[in-house]
């Protein structure tokens, strides 16, 4: 019997937040080929190689795992090792950096760090995993709807300070629009209701409107990373018109100025007199919310802009310095290893009190549910009590919190949950 080849993710996959990993890219071709959802022990006699993608989130449980493996079937990959390969060569056979879908050729480079080689020949290994494990937080996506992904082009030529995704791939490399044609085709078996375009910038690219129109045929709505600089009117008239349902855009930190979102408002305004949802995300920085007092005006001009720009859908992350980013440097001092376990942009990590890094968490939360239940989200954008899974979701944080509300006599979120 051939010897299999297992792929795995670490931290393993959120059941609750996740989408088809990107290592199915990576897998090759083969009966022999599986992926693993739960990172357990198996017998080395019986691997032929080991694909480990690894995120910093899941850095120890890797480690954990990898001790006890044979180091010479270990191929890692993906985002941590792409940063710091160096770190993973007493654990790995090759160090992957860098995108690849072309698995045998990769490693079949000279060297301990092998820079990933991209063919674009083939389609994702869907046929390794459940789509029903897809569980997207959108805005009318009810629990059982199927939500899947695609990804059109890789890399970012931006450089913005705080991102890791320029470290992954700095430029913008498209996939042949045929391949795209393919892996449409492939996907409509699945009747999707929603499909998200990952690609870092989607209009970016010269084509974009010929790739809209092959995803179209989806059937499914369709939501995509623009910067808000190409939003144009006739850039959202098309969208509009051939499935886009809705467009995430980067509000960032609210107290800084970006070249980037010179154009916001009016690009929130076109979309939404084209029927177009806005999911805006932003950043907190805990060092910038240490006090209440400055925590109360950070939310305070956070709302303000909520206000003016209507989105339906927030989501706030707290920053995170990747090492290798322009802002490392002013943060290196505040990051140990125990933090890696935190880089999940839900925890205030940059915050060493325990206590008030509580709080800070818990205020991101607060101020989002305050937003989506207010008189003004109901009024001006939509129904927030309508138990898809945006609405779901802040029922279990709200839970999540609870304990924390009633420790520090905070007014109880029930109360906002149940507002109709
Ligand atoms: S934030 Fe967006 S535009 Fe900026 S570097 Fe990252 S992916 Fe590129």
């Amino acid at each position: 019997m051939d010897k299999k080849v297992i792929g795995m993710t670490f931290p393993r996959q959120d059941l609750n937040l996740g989408l088809e990993p990107s290592l199915l890219t990576v897998l090759p071709s083969g009966d022999n080929v599986m992926y693993s959802m739960e990172n357990k022990d198996y017998n080395d006699d019986e691997v032929e190689y080991y694909a480990c993608s690894v995120y910093i989130t899941g850095m120890h449980e890797f480690q954990r795992w990898a001790k006890k493996h044979d180091k010479n079937k270990i191929i890692t990959g993906g985002y941590e090792p792409t940063i710091n390969p160096e770190e993973f060569l007493p654990y790995s056979k090759k160090v992957i950096v860098g995108p690849c879908d072309s698995f045998y050729e990769t490693i079949e480079q000279e060297g301990d760090i092998v820079k990933g080689i991209t063919k674009n020949e083939r389609i994702p290994r869907y046929d390794l995993y459940d789509i029903r494990n897809n569980q997207q937080i959108i805005p009318d996506k009810i629990k059982d709807d199927i939500c899947t992904s695609i990804n059109t082009s890789q890399g970012c030529p931006f450089n913005c300070d705080f991102c890791c995704s320029p470290l992954m791939c700095d430029k913008l490399l498209s996939k042949p629009i045929d391949l795209i044609r393919k892996e449409i085709e492939y996907l409509k078996k699945y009747n999707p209701k929603f499909v998200f375009i990952r690609d870092e910038n989607f209009p970016l690219q010269k084509d974009w409107k010929e790739r809209l129109l092959e995803i179209e045929k989806l059937g499914a709505k369709i939501y995509l990373f623009s910067s808000a600089n190409l939003l144009t009117k006739e850039n959202v008239e098309f969208m509009s018109k051939h499935g886009v349902y809705m467009i995430c855009l980067g509000l960032e930190d609210v107290t800084e100025e970006y070249f980037k979102n010179k154009k916001l408002d009016e690009a929130c305004k076109l979309l939404h007199d084209n029927g177009i949802m806005v999911y805006l995300s932003f950043i907190v920085n805990p060092l910038k919310v240490k006090t209440q007092e400055e925590s109360d005006k950070y939310y305070n001009k956070l709302l303000n802009r909520f206000y003016e720009l209507k989105p339906e859908m927030v989501c706030g992350n707290f920053l995170m310095p990747f090492r290798g980013t322009k802002i490392w440097d002013d943060y290196k001092d505040l990051v140990n290893e125990e933090d890696y376990d935190f880089y999940n942009s839900k925890s205030a990590f940059l915050e060493k009190d325990p206590d008030n890094r509580k709080r800070m968490e818990y205020e991101m939360f607060y101020y989002q549910l305050l937003y989506y239940t207010s008189d003004f989200y109901k009024n001006n954008v939509r129904k927030f009590n309508v138990n898809d899974t945006l609405n779901l979701r802040f029922k279990e944080l709200q839970e999540e919190f609870s304990d924390y509300e009633e420790k520090t006599s905070r007014e109880s979120t029930k109360k906002l949950l149940l507002k109709k």
